[in-house]
């Protein structure tokens, strides 16, 4: 049986971080859809989903194990849909574990079959987060070298 792994988060915006456990997962996996979490009511995001989904194809242009999707359920809901067993996620330090552990066990008591896989972060990376990104952006910094695309 193909296996098949989703690499869930709210990507705003998706970074070098993010592209880095994607193609490492990618090495292990048949399959690594990227879905991109988000809430058609309240759109709170910096950057649009759609464009995002069009920044990470463009990514991944010449990777056909990776693709990318939004959706807007439950992750273990989305992978039992999708027929994926596993689940990535990267691990930064002790704070993503902390979080990280206990979103792994609910996933499991919804999706029983589902095995969360992490991946520590390449340190070069480890220091960058959506969420500085975006706090930066918002004055006018260029952010380019934290992306693997360019925004135009
Ligand atoms: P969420 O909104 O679900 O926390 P994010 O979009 O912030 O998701 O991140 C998605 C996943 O990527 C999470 O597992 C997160 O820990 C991981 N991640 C975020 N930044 C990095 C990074 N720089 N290196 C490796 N993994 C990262």
């Amino acid at each position: 049986m193909k296996k098949i792994a989703l690499f869930p988060g709210s990507f705003d915006p998706f970074t070098k971080g993010h592209a880095d456990i994607a193609a490492r997962a990618a090495k292990i996996f048949d399959q690594v859809i990227i879905t991109i979490g988000y809430n058609s009511k309240k759109q709170s995001r910096h950057f649009d989903v759609d464009y995002m989904i069009k920044k990470i194809d463009e990514a991944f242009v010449n990777n056909d194990k990776i693709s990318v999707i939004k959706y807007n359920e439950l992750t273990a809901n989305l992978a039992q849909r999708l027929g994926a067993e596993y689940l990535i996620r990267g691990l930064r330090n002790t704070t993503d574990f902390e979080y990280e552990n206990s979103i792994s066990q609910i996933n499991k008591r919804i999706f029983p079959e589902l095995e969360t896989v992490f991946i520590i972060t390449d340190p070069k990376y480890a220091y960058i987060s959506s969420t500085i990104i975006r706090e930066i952006y918002a004055y006018g910094q260029n952010v380019n070298e934290f992306l693997p695309y360019d925004i135009d």
